[in-house]
């Protein structure tokens, strides 16, 4: 045990992105929450695919290890990020928590939108994001939330997403 690999480490990340309608009236892709796409008239304006809550969840993880943020890691300006699948960017973070030594023990999330309610889609979300930490579905917690109809997510031109993790050092997991 050192200084320098406390024990826990805790990260917080946010996203937000503008909903459009799909081309041509507008610049929407096909709305896509925690890996899961939805049917709905407004989509994510996004160089990736837009993924707003797994683009929150990768930044709690850089956080947590003071790593560069989602957006220097993966600059919206690289052809090959184009409409990518945002678990990329969320492997990566996984990847480089391993890298440094820990493990996520628990996530929480909230999902503020107008609309579409998150519905049944909430449980395949917490399976998407238990998969891809390698924690219990019962580690994960997708909360979702209105913006009250006032401001740009109640009016239905954005949705954001909020996440909080913590990580566990490995020298001091239990077997
Ligand atoms: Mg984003």
């Amino acid at each position: 045990m050192t200084d320098s690999f406390p024990a826990f480490k805790i990260g917080h990340g946010f996203d937000l992105h503008r909903l459009e309608p799909p081309p041509p009236e507008g610049r929407g892709r096909p709305l896509v929450i925690g890996g899961v796409r939805f049917t709905h008239e407004f989509g994510v304006v996004s160089h990736s695919d837009g993924d707003a809550l797994y683009h929150a969840v990768t930044d709690a993880l850089l956080g947590a290890i003071a790593e560069p943020d989602i957006g220097r890691l993966f600059p919206n300006t690289d052809p090959a990020h184009e409409a990518l699948d945002s678990i990329v960017f969320l492997e990566e973070a996984v990847h480089r928590v391993e890298l440094a030594g820990y493990r996520p023990l628990n996530l929480d999330t909230t999902v503020v939108l107008q609309r579409p309610k998150l519905g049944d889609a909430r449980d395949r979300i917490r399976k998407n994001l238990a998969a891809a930490l390698g924690i219990p579905v019962g580690c994960v917690n997708v909360k979702a939330t209105t913006h009250e109809k006032v401001d740009a997510i109640g009016e239905g031109r954005a949705i954001a997403a909020h996440a909080v993790v913590i990580l566990q050092h490995r020298e001091h997991l239990h077997a």
